[in-house]
């Protein structure tokens, strides 16, 4: 059902990007042309956007169909169509039961579902500038939608009416724990409100729509900007970084070399730059992203959406936005996330004072006169990482071919969980000519098991960033249907002929966005809606999967030197095993405070709040260390400001990775990475329920306990006390 339509299936998040003019609008053929001309295929119609996916295992999307032009019609063709099959839910004659209410409702919406996807592709993808504009039209429509489903009086005392006789009425406990979650669905989202107050519900819901996607549009306008740079500005960059701020200036019809104002640019630079200036001119640039009072900046819109979400959860009975949006997730409540977040603060400031300090002392026997500033961090920090354990990030990254670590994760997946991945080309349709297609099977008998859509490389108007995505999740409500998934990075293309080198973290990214792609294709669930998870337990398995980067037999099979397919030296392992927890206080301060931030801001009653004031009270009344800054500022903070998904949600990240760190010592326990019973409990217990069964009793059952913190300490490098 698509009561929760928008965004929900994405993982990991970010903005939107670009209209596609697929590959099959070829240009006339020459009329002078003595051949008979080709007959045309028929122009797609908004039904191609609707209808079921055709095509070999049960249908993928029909990509060569999609015309920017037809979202429009299709996705409110669809919504009338689905308001129509809930209306008929909700008026039956019949008695209120399990099958004509909960399944029905389960069933319904499809069409819907499916252009909505294709459309919320184009906005990770593709999003183009007629893809924004047509993005601030269908929020709002699939908001109203929601809200109408979701206020719809009838249906609700139907859906009440199942959830009283759930005890009774001898259903399973994967039908119950639908109903139950359902229900707490519709009450959380204003059920059971007065006409007076859902009708406030619904405006203040469809403001929202309208306020996320511009915020999204104003920080990507931002991130489309750049500092161009000369060829004297070049110092201490390594090689493949200048040609990909060569060929970002080349995109752009500029000459010179392009900085673009995203993160993947961005780090590098402040990494490697030997010229201070630039650095800051960068890292500016960079932190002021939707703050320069232009057009684009969007402190006004944070004060809406602020005050807004501060009055819906008074108006829904929460005590704070955090209250409301928490109420479904692991922590339940914002005590026990600030009391997690805060356990590990002190840990994290007492390191960067020393990080800080080894700086400054590495700095002043260079003979550089300065006072360690953010633009310096990473800088120093690289240098201090290198004379310590004799480590340069560059070493590594001659032994991580991007192709060998992608046949490196689909290794992982095969001796972890039996599954084989097969590429197929031609005949499946793609949005990009990049994207590739994998077939998803089981090893021992061949049964299929999904799809996985692979997109790679950076392009103008893609998302920056890394993130999952489901295009189809698995159930078995009626026939069978199996998961496609699509994983999505933004690696620079090498030259022609070159291999493409990413660095270890770039790797444990890949394996991340990889870890939500096998949650999503073993998930083994009847009833659609049991497939998605809380959002505090959905970085779990993505984090778990980082793990396996490291491992002996991933390094030896597939870190292979590119030039002299050479294994790693067991030194470098040796060195970079000793600098693994190196750095962890400048990650984990960069993270926690704006996390912090997040929980503070979003459980303000009031709500009324002048943005700048509040980060800088914030991180003041925090004790945060004056050499950084937040990884994401307010003003930027997609994460909180382009939906209510990961808003108060931020430190899902932190609560996540106590269980990944957690996990990961099971299979440490046994002293094999592979361990066949550990991998089979993890892939049963944990990726294959989904929701059906509640996420903490899940996790007792895989670990004999509850999570303890102390394994996320330990991988920091923190005194665990
Ligand atoms: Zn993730």
């Amino acid at each position: 059902m698509s009561r929760t339509l928008a965004a929900a299936t994405i993982t990991c998040f970010g903005l939107a990007a670009c209209g596609p003019r697929p590959a099959t609008q070829a240009p006339a053929p020459a009329p002078s042309a003595a051949k008979a001309e080709a007959p045309k295929p028929p122009e797609p119609t908004i039904e191609d956007l609707l209808a079921e996916w055709k095509g070999p295992h049960g249908g993928v999307p029909p990509w060569d169909q999609v015309r920017t032009e037809l979202f429009q019609p299709a996705i409110e063709q669809a919504a009338t169509e689905f308001l129509a099959e809930v209306e008929a839910i909700a008026s039956s004659n019949e008695a209120a039961t399990f099958d004509n209410t909960l399944a029905a409702l389960e069933r319904s919406g499809k069409r819907l579902d499916r252009a909505a996807t294709l459309f919320f592709v184009m906005t990770g993808n593709r999003n183009a500038p007629e893809i924004q504009k047509l993005n601030g039209v269908i929020q709002p429509k699939l908001s109203e939608v929601s809200d109408k489903v979701n206020f719809n009086e009838k249906l609700f005392k139907r859906v009440k009416v199942v959830y009283d006789a759930r005890e009774k009425t001898g259903l399973t406990a994967e039908q119950k724990r639908l109903v139950v979650k359902t229900y707490d669905d519709f009450m959380r989202r204003g059920a059971n409100l007065d006409a007076e107050k859902k009708k406030r519900m619904g405006e203040i819901n469809q403001a929202l729509a309208k306020l996320f996607t511009d915020f999204g549009n104003r920080v990507q306008a931002d991130e489309d900007t750049w500092v161009l740079l000369q060829k004297e500005d070049l110092a201490g960059l390594p090689e493949p970084l200048i040609q990909s701020y060569k060929a970002a200036a080349t995109e752009r019809k500029l000459e010179g070399f392009a900085v673009v104002n995203t993160r993947s640019a961005v780090d590098p630079f402040l990494t490697f730059s030997e010229n201070r200036e630039q650095r800051q001119k960068v890292w500016t640039a960079f932190i002021r992203r939707g703050d320069n009072g232009d057009k684009n900046d969007t402190n006004a819109l944070i004060v809406e959406i602020v005050k807004l979400r501060a009055e819906r959860a008074k108006l829904l009975g929460f005590k704070s936005h955090a209250h409301w949006r928490m109420s479904d997730t692991m922590a339940k409540d914002p005590a026990r996330a600030e009391k997690l977040m805060m356990r590990v603060w002190p840990a994290a400031v007492a390191r960067v004072k020393q990080e800080v300090a080894d700086m400054q002392a590495l700095a002043t026997k260079l003979g550089h006169k300065l006072t360690i500033e953010p633009w310096d961090y990473r800088f120093y920090m690289e240098k201090v990482r290198k004379e310590r354990y004799d480590l340069d990030q560059n070493e590594f990254k001659n032994y991580f071919e991007l192709e060998n670590m992608i046949a490196a994760s689909y290794y992982m997946a095969e001796r972890l969980y039996g599954y084989a991945f097969e590429e197929i080309t031609g005949t499946v349709s793609v949005f990009h000519p990049d994207v590739r297609v994998y077939r998803v099977t089981k090893k021992d008998d061949g049964t299929h098991v999904g799809f996985l859509y692979r997109d790679d490389f950076a392009r103008q108007y893609k998302r920056s960033g890394a993130w999952q995505m489901t295009y189809q999740g698995q159930h078995k409500l009626d026939a069978p249907v199996d998961a496609i998934v699509s994983n999505n990075n933004n690696f620079t293309k090498a030259g022609k002929d070159q291999p493409v080198l990413i660095s270890l973290d770039d790797a444990e990214t890949l394996f991340h966005e990889f870890g939500h792609a096998l949650h999503a294709l073993t998930n083994d669930t009847t009833y659609p809606s049991l497939g998605g998870t809380p959002r505090d337990f959905v970085e779990f398995p993505s984090q778990v999967h980082e793990n396996w980067v490291l491992t002996r037999d991933v390094l030896d099979k597939f870190a292979l030197h590119y030039k002299t397919k050479e294994k790693m030296p067991q030194a470098l392992i040796d060195k970079m095993r000793a600098a693994s927890t190196f750095n962890q206080g400048f990650a984990t301060v960069e993270y926690l405070s704006a996390a912090i931030v997040d929980m503070k801001l979003h459980t303000d009653p009031k709500g009324a709040v002048d943005p700048k004031r509040f980060e800088e009270k914030a991180l003041a009344a925090l004790g945060m260390p004056k050499q950084i800054v937040m990884r994401h500022r307010l003003p930027q903070f997609q994460h909180l400001f382009t939906s209510d998904a990961y808003s108060a949600g931020y430190y899902s990240y932190l609560w996540s990775d106590v269980m990944a760190a957690d996990a990961w010592e099971a299979f440490e326990e046994t002293k094999d990475p592979w361990h066949p019973a550990t991998a089979k409990k993890f892939m049963e217990i944990i990726l294959a329920t989904g929701d059906a069964i509640d996420r903490a009793e899940a996790y007792r059952q895989f670990r004999g306990r509850d999570p303890k913190v102390e394994a996320l300490l330990k991988n920091r490098g923190f005194p665990v006390r």
